[in-house]
């Protein structure tokens, strides 16, 4: 969906997997894109690789969960590109285990990636939203939301956006703001092989026997979610907010 070259988004852990699609998406549509990565060499790569396609993109190497260096990693992409009007809270990490054997830095590092990452990278970015009177947050929740074993920690960073993006909608919403959450189902990325890895399956079979479970019978791509994305950030999408979005081939997870 074509918008105003003018417009600038922010995608954090997009040096690979979905979010590195979702980046893609968006410079394809128009946007100059901030790609914000804890693996700064990758978020550089896959700027590079964008701008080598002829988009606009700068990759920055920060850690979501750390309040000083969100603050600088935004504020770089703010001078190097312009106002940064588009959230993506992409970045995520799985620590799974059952929960007797879960450490609590297992249960920390997990809510500290996701929720207290999104809520900082919200927190940096609405102002420019409020001011421009214009802005679209999309946060990146998942299937594992609504239970799943072994998933103690990230399910419940997964269910604590959806209720952090219902909020974000109702406050920003009289300044022009829209924020809805897209919660994957089985995407075919290095966090589902580390799964696969775990226990013990090649990746390949891992993902056929997964497909087998899914209505329309295949694994999801990452480009399955930036199509999503990409609608939700677009001029026509303004009304549609504080939404979950299940995107997983089917009705459930
Ligand atoms: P991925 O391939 O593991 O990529 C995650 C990215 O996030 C990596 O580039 C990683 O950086 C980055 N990251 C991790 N911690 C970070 C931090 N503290 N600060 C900044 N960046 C950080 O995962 P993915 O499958 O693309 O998943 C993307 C999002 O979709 C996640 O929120 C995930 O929970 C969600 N999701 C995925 C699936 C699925 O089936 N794949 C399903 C539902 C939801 P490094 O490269 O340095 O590790």
């Amino acid at each position: 969906m074509t918008q105003s070259p003018s417009r600038v988004a922010i995608v954090t852990g997009a040096g690979r997997g979905i979010g590195a699609a979702i980046a893609r998406k968006l410079a394809g549509d128009g946007f100059a894109v901030g790609i914000l990565d804890l693996d700064e060499a990758g978020a550089k790569a896959a700027a590079e690789a964008i701008a080598s396609g002829g988009g606009t993109a700068i990759g920055v190497g920060l850690d979501v969960s750390d309040a000083d260096q969100v603050e600088s990693a935004v504020a770089t992409v703010a001078e190097q590109l312009g106002a940064p009007t588009v959230l993506i809270n992409n970045a995520g990490i799985t620590r799974d285990n059952l929960l007797f054997k879960m450490s609590e830095t297992d249960w920390d590092s997990v809510l500290g990636v996701h929720l207290r990452g999104s809520f900082l990278m919200s927190k940096a970015t609405q102002k420019y939203m409020t001011e421009q009177g214009w802005g679209r947050i999309v946060n990146l929740s998942s299937t594992s939301a609504l239970g799943n074993r072994g998933q103690a920690n990230y399910s419940t960073a997964k269910a604590g956006l959806q209720g952090f993006t219902k909020t974000l909608a109702i406050e920003l919403g009289k300044f022009g703001v829209t924020a809805n959450a897209i919660a994957p189902g089985f995407i075919a990325t290095d966090m589902t092989a580390a799964t696969a890895e775990r226990l013990g399956m090649p990746f390949e079979d891992f993902k056929k026997a997964a497909a087998q479970e899914i209505p329309v019978r295949r694994v999801g791509e990452p480009e399955d979610i930036a199509n999503v994305v990409s609608f939700l950030v677009s001029e026509g999408a303004g009304f549609v907010s504080g939404q979950v979005i299940y995107v997983a081939g089917g009705p459930k997870a």
